[in-house]
């Protein structure tokens, strides 16, 4: 009977408990969890940002050990290291034939049923299904995920910087290397800059940006930022960041823009801040109710701007993750400087706290080998 951290409702603290867990169907793989990011995401499920059927094992940020695996599946085999992909690629719909697996059609089902790719979870507690997180569940010692969901890795890659990989660092650097196009020398800014943002920073520098702004209102962010390569901070705090990047680019804008908090005027600010011609991109997971107040002509057409949405870093899963691997091995890729605290299990609400003022990077749950 694994551990797990479950939230049972809304605004609840997540709470710990042992829960069943069936054994892998065909095309399904047992995980035994090495590690867990703690992701903002993870806070949207619990207050209620994004979409989860309660009750839920949290946590879509992992990696692991393969202990087992069901019927057809070819990819791993058991004793294999592997990162979690929250978004298993089908690899054979239409969005994944077309080089978009982000979008995979097979993938959607799952993130909003609680389930795996069937719709049905392999949890349950006290008798009854219990949901696990974008076919994940990584706030569990073991998990049962779909076989395209997990990317084999090679064994001596640390599983604390393995299971960053598989959403902030992702979504980050897979927005400026794969959602944008940053061209060398690029003017780029980044508005936000937690575990994500500083990813974003350190994809625009390895893309060859000349001048990384980053702006957020906390000064240990934006210290942070300038580590991961920002050539330059502002602080939204202290006065209007659009006039200050038009005042660093001879008024004309940013090239490249990025939104990564996923608030109506931090969005709307990016869209402005990006020059005539330029990309904005936005990354940040805003509320459903959240509207882009920007003037059709004036803002968009007379200024030929791109405004694109970035889903899980436009990342081809199993061609990214080892290009990761292979940027970190490098050193071109800061992932040990993401991790701020390393939590057991049960201290994962005071990840969440952490995580609401604002101050770290990222915590790490590391399970017991
Ligand atoms: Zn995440
Ligand atoms: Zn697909």
């Amino acid at each position: 009977m694994p551990k797990a951290a479950i939230l049972t409702a809304l605004e609840q603290p997540l709470e710990i408990h042992d829960v069943d867990l069936d054994k892998p169907h065909a095309g399904e793989v047992k995980v035994r969890m090495g590690a867990s990011g703690v992701c903002h995401s993870d806070l949207s499920v619990q207050n209620g940002t994004l979409m989860g059927v309660a009750p839920i094992v949290l946590g879509h940020e992992g990696a692991g050990v393969v202990e087992e695996v069901g019927e057809g599946v070819t990819s791993v085999k058991p004793g294999d290291h592997v990162v979690i992909s929250w978004v298993p690629q089908c690899g054979e719909c239409y969005f994944c034939q077309r080089g978009q697996g982000e979008l995979c059609k097979a993938a959607d089902a799952s993130l909003a049923s609680g389930g795996l790719l069937d719709g049905t979870p392999r949890f349950s507690w006290n008798g009854a299904p219990l949901s696990q997180m974008a076919a994940s569940g990584t706030f569990s010692e073991v998990s049962v995920i779909p076989e395209s969901g997990a990317v084999k890795i090679p064994d001596d890659v640390d599983m604390k910087v393995a299971a960053l990989i598989g959403c902030g660092v992702l979504t980050g650097v897979g927005a400026a290397l794969n959602t944008a196009d940053i061209k060398k020398g690029d003017t780029v800014a980044v508005v936000g800059c937690g575990g994500v943002g500083l990813n974003v920073i350190q994809g625009a520098r390895i893309a060859g940006a000349g001048e990384i702004i980053a702006i957020d209102m906390n000064e240990t962010k934006l210290q942070m930022a300038k580590e991961f390569g920002a050539t330059a901070t502002i602080n939204a705090s202290q006065g209007d960041p659009v006039s200050q990047v038009m005042g660093m680019t001879e008024e004309r804008g940013a090239d490249v823009a990025f939104e990564v908090i996923g608030l109506g005027p931090t969005i709307d600010q990016t869209i402005t801040m990006t020059r005539r011609g330029g990309q904005a991109i936005l990354v940040g997971v805003p509320r459903m109710d959240v509207m882009v107040n920007i003037p059709a002509f004036f803002g968009i057409v007379l200024q030929e701007k791109t405004i694109k949405g970035c889903w899980y870093g436009s990342s081809n899963v199993q061609q990214d993750v080892p290009k990761l691997i292979d940027l970190y091995k490098k050193g071109e890729l800061k992932l040990d400087e993401l991790i701020s605290r390393e939590i057991s299990l049960d201290q994962v609400n005071e990840a969440f706290d952490a995580m609401k003022t604002g101050e770290v990077a990222r915590s790490v749950i590391v399970y017991p080998s």
